[in-house]
């Protein structure tokens, strides 16, 4: 499957580089968290806002390699308007796809997500992906401390 669709994922990640979504500060964010993966160099900020237990808007800023752009980018599209549960959900099973422990990708649960699951053939990239996603769990956990993938 990865063969096929390998061109797809690639354009997708690409553009997401190129014209990243949600490339904004948020002034009235209700969260905002640094994250860092100095393996890459990768850095971002987060902003998230919460209303209630639902994720209103999302928003980042940053500079990052190729996969880490497209990763947030992707992210902050797919978790607005979702649960902080629905949310945490999706973090798992990113999570699993990206490090190999789960065989069988449940595609129509991740979306477009899913193109980011070729890292898992690259170990060095992974925190590239996942650095986006710790950064939100901090923020949805009210964490304010700056996120690095090496602590
Ligand atoms: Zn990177």
């Amino acid at each position: 499957m990865f063969d096929e669709l390998r061109d797809l994922y690639q354009e997708v990640i690409f553009d997401h580089n190129r014209n990243p979504r949600n490339f904004r500060v948020m002034e009235d964010a209700t969260r905002r968290v640094e994250g860092h993966n100095p393996l890459c160099g990768d850095r971002l900020t987060l902003y998230v806002k919460l209303d209630g237990d639902t994720i209103s808007d999302a928003s980042f800023q940053g500079e990052g390699c190729a996969i880490s752009t497209a990763s947030v980018s992707l992210m902050t599209e797919i978790i607005k308007g979702k649960s902080v549960a629905e949310t945490e959900e999706l973090f798992d099973l990113f999570h699993q796809i990206t490090t190999g422990q789960s065989v069988e990708l449940n595609l129509e649960a991740l979306g477009k997500l899913a193109v980011l699951a070729g890292v898992r053939d690259y170990p060095a990239r992974v925190k590239c992906a996942t650095l986006a996603w710790h950064t939100l769990d901090a923020a949805l956990h009210n964490r304010q401390t700056a996120v690095s993938t090496e602590d």
